[in-house]
């Protein structure tokens, strides 16, 4: 072999070597890009932004109000069906007090033992004792002459009576309209277990559908559940909830809650507050320092206090005590569906001097109405 050949063999190696490495190294290449790290792996479903949890003090969780709004438009029932209801759940043959009251229509006669026994069931359906003799007084007259003869007569005669009772001249709107340019701040006070957080929860809904944007403030930092609960409901409506540490100061949430409103435009503010063992004065002063120190941003539009209507008498005292730290507004009577008994109405307005804004007929989210006069006696009267 001589030199050229062996010059020419060399070549023709490295030729394939080169050619070798370049291929190899394409092949890398493209290798490298078809197979690039997976991403992870889409669920099935896309999930909701993740809600902060809100852990530093008055640290506020989702949204902004509008922006958060948009995502629910759920929208509460019409008026109409919920005065259905309202009848159904009050109607004669379940209520105490409607019962009485039917019971005086079908009596044969109206003697005094009749009257004896209508003043009786008034009484124990939780009417209060003076309103019970009022009415009773006002019926006897009334129905001297007559009787019950014309029943019509006599069931309108009845309406009119309970209807003053429950005075439907009082003003019921809540008053959810702030001034200068701030939000209007509804602090809501009761005994745990009434259903402040339900109700807010439902205010809060109510509010949504007219367009209004919402703060909500978790001032029960008593029990973290409180605020998980209350969190809940606003994120179920689409609005922030302020909240702070278990065991931090309630008076700070609030204010933080209000501050967040006041920054963010809102148009209303909602506070829930702690009502465990209300007959501890240190509990007591404790709201009325929340109500001082929202204040100091804005006026407390409206303080509604929350009342179980299935406790009757205990309701009342607790009433007593709540209304004595702050001054309340407007009373929520929660839980009259059921064994609830509807004489409360009038009792607590009547101890108060404060009208019954909004009742709960039971667990469901359109479960909260309006308190109307004319609606809740007709409603007792229907059989
Ligand atoms: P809070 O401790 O005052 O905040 O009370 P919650 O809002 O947690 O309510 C206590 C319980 O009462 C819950 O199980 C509610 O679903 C229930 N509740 C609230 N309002 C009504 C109502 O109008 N009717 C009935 N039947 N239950 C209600």
């Amino acid at each position: 072999m001589d030199l050229l050949q062996l010059l020419i063999i060399g070549i023709l190696g490295l030729a394939v070597v080169v050619a070798g490495t370049v291929f190899l190294a394409r092949r890398q290449a493209v290798h490298g890009r078809a197979k690039p790290e997976l991403p992870a792996k889409p669920s099935a479903e896309p999930q909701p932004p993740a809600v902060q949890q809100g852990d530093q003090p008055g640290e506020p969780t989702g949204d902004a109000p509008g922006a958060a709004a948009a995502t629910t438009l759920e929208r509460p029932e019409a008026p109409a069906n919920r005065m259905a209801r309202l009848r159904r759940k009050l109607a004669g043959s379940t209520n105490p007090l409607a019962r009485g009251l039917l019971s005086i229509l079908s009596s044969d006669r109206l003697d005094a033992d009749t009257w004896d026994d209508f003043e009786a069931t008034l009484i124990t359906s939780d009417l209060g004792v003076g309103p019970t003799q009022e009415l009773t007084e006002a019926l006897r007259r009334e129905l001297a002459i007559d009787g019950v003869n014309d029943p019509a007569r006599a069931k309108q005669t009845l309406r009119t009576e309970l209807l003053k009772l429950v005075n439907p001249h009082l003003d019921r709107t809540l008053k959810v309209e702030g001034s200068d340019g701030k939000p209007g701040v509804v602090l809501v006070v009761g005994v745990n277990g009434t259903g402040k957080t339900t109700t807010i929860g439902k205010i809060s809904r109510v509010l949504v559908a007219e367009d209004k944007s919402v703060v909500l403030g978790a001032a029960d930092t008593f029990r973290a559940a409180a605020a998980d609960q209350l969190q809940t409901w606003g994120d179920r409506v689409g609005v922030p909830t302020v909240r702070g540490p278990e065991g931090g100061d309630p008076a700070a949430v609030a204010y933080q809650a209000v501050q967040r409103g006041i920054d963010d435009g809102a148009d209303v503010v909602v506070v829930d507050t702690a009502g465990r063992l209300h007959t501890k004065t240190g509990l007591m002063d404790e709201l009325g320092k929340i109500k001082r120190v929202i204040e100091k941003l804005a006026p407390v539009t409206e303080v509604l206090l929350l009342i179980d209507a299935t406790t009757g008498q205990n309701g009342l005292i607790q009433a007593r005590v709540f209304a004595e730290v702050v001054q309340i507004t407007g009373i929520v009577l929660s839980k009259l569906d059921g064994s609830a008994k509807g004489g409360i109405v009038v009792q607590v307005q009547r101890e108060l001097g404060v009208p019954v804004k909004l009742i709960g007929l039971g667990e469901g989210v359109d479960d909260l109405v309006p308190f109307e006069a004319e609606a809740f006696v007709d409603a007792l009267l229907s059989e």
